[in-house]
């Protein structure tokens, strides 16, 4: 196994780059817009690194702070370490930002790790899966296209031609990903032209987080060495489904303490309470798990060439039913559907967390589960509360959630704020050809 968790949990990187014959460490950390930055650092020099950390300018990094700013300096986590497995001589390793010696507070790995020991204070450990899917794409003279042109079918999910067409960068994605021990265990071809989803086995949260970041790097870097595009974007076809990023969950004590048998879906007492948090806190955490312009072409669709979106529309759960925003699929643990392609997953699972374990310290309740199909029933619902339906009325609904404000901290809050209030801005005055088409008469 390449950089394994376990067994490196207490080396430090210096030993680690002796052991693993690396030459270099791609020291990486995620920025509030989700971006991923990183120093190329030869590892005869890792060890000034990884204790002073490898130096950036804020402002350059989407974190909010000004040009006049000290440097950041990323520190690398050697629990972290994932040698890269097309370039063996590397390894990527994620970093927590320090700002004058001190944890910087806007920096989302350093949001969701404050949020993470809340919850083991209170002896649970959070473990979650992520849905990666993405589109494969070439480019062409207007912009990008399918990139398999015999991928045309109006329902293509699970398809095997189509699959199998791409046998040789899924089949590579997969030997990778058992070699770094993540236990992948199923593909498919998914619902729009050209989509597909890898999935691994979940593991403590942010480790899904951290391998999120690394497999969208994977994906994106094994597809270009292919002349392919790899898209995470929760929309790029307006006749297409989009992108989820679908985040499964579960509490562990001394095991599941999202499992009851007894009960009718199997999920304990802290389970109901715990999604209840999250169906409570929706319309602000859209903020953070649909945080682009075109994520709400994905909530907001209303049909695409396949007969369904698969996004929800409406806060609500069911069972085993796609059309709601959770879905409880099995026993001890439920799916957050609501999170997309382009959510950076160490924000949009310190809001869930969040508002999960709020849930269970206010014991509420989620209600009855509705065993409806909401794609053609949701409105017949009126005391069910609807998604935003756009950027800017979500981070609205941010701002007027104190439990998410604080959970991203006073800077955190205020940074993504005005990055994403600058991307509505933009989007916005834009004319679109589809204005054009609409107005020109008008
Ligand atoms: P779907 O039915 O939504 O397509 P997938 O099989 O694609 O589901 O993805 C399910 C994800 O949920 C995987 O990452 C899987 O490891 C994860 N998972 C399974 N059990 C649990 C659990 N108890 N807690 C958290 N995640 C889980
Ligand atoms: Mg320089
Ligand atoms: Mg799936
Ligand atoms: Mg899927
Ligand atoms: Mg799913």
């Amino acid at each position: 196994m390449v950089g394994s968790l376990p067994e490196n949990k207490t080396k430090s990187l210096v030993e680690l780059a002796h052991d693993l014959k690396l030459d270099f460490f791609l020291v990486s950390f995620t920025d509030v817009l989700g971006g991923t930055r990183a120093k190329l650092i030869p590892a005869a020099k890792i060890a000034t690194v990884e204790s002073d950390g490898a130096f950036f300018a804020p402002f350059a990094c989407h974190l909010g702070l000004g040009p006049d700013s000290h440097d950041i300096a990323a520190i690398p986590d050697p629990n972290s370490l994932i040698v890269l497995p097309w370039q063996r001589n590397v390894a990527w390793v994620a970093s927590d930002v320090y700002l004058d010696g001190e944890l910087f507070s806007a920096s989302p790995r350093v949001i969701f790790k404050k949020i993470l020991q809340q919850c083991e204070s209170l002896g649970y450990s959070y473990k979650t899966g992520v849905e990666a899917e993405f589109f494969l794409l070439k480019k062409n003279d207007q912009g990008y296209e399918i990139a398999d042109a015999m991928d045309t079918a109006a329902r293509p999910c699970y398809d095997q031609l189509n699959l199998m067409r791409q046998f040789d960068l899924i089949s590579t994605i997969v030997s990778y990903m058992e070699e770094l021990g993540w236990e992948p265990y199923q593909c498919d071809h998914e619902d729009g032209n050209g989509q597909f989803e890898l999935n691994w086995t979940y593991s403590d949260a942010l480790t899904t987080a951290d391998r999120h970041v690394f497999f969208k790097y994977m994906v994106k870097t094994l597809a270009e060495q292919r002349g392919l595009t790899a898209t995470f974007m929760p929309k790029p076809f307006s006749h297409l489904t989009g992108n989820g990023g679908h985040i499964h969950m579960s509490l562990w004590g001394s095991g599941n303490a999202f499992l009851d048998k007894t009960d009718e879906m199997g999920l304990s007492a802290i389970a109901y309470e715990f999604l209840a948090g999250v169906l409570a806190h929706a319309r602000g955490l859209s903020a953070l798990c649909n945080p682009t312009v075109t994520s709400y072409k994905r909530l907001g669709a209303s049909n695409t060439n396949s007969g369904s979106t698969w996004s929800p529309r409406y806060i609500s759960y069911g069972g085993n039913n796609r059309t709601h925003m959770i879905r409880i699929p099995e026993a001890g643990r439920f799916e957050c559907r609501l999170v997309d392609g382009s959510a950076n997953l160490y924000l949009a699972q310190a809001g869930i967390l969040a508002a999960g374990l709020e849930g269970m310290a206010k014991h509420l309740s989620p209600g009855k589960r509705l065993d409806e199909n909401m794609f053609v029933r949701g409105s017949e619902f009126p005391n069910l509360q609807k998604l935003p339906t756009s950027l800017f009325e979500a981070l609205q609904c941010l701002e007027q959630d104190a439990l998410l404000m604080t959970t991203l901290g006073e800077l955190g809050a205020k940074t993504l704020l005005e990055f994403k209030y600058q991307e509505w801005d933009a989007y916005n005055s834009t004319v679109t050809p589809w204005e054009l088409q609409q107005y020109i008469n008008c």
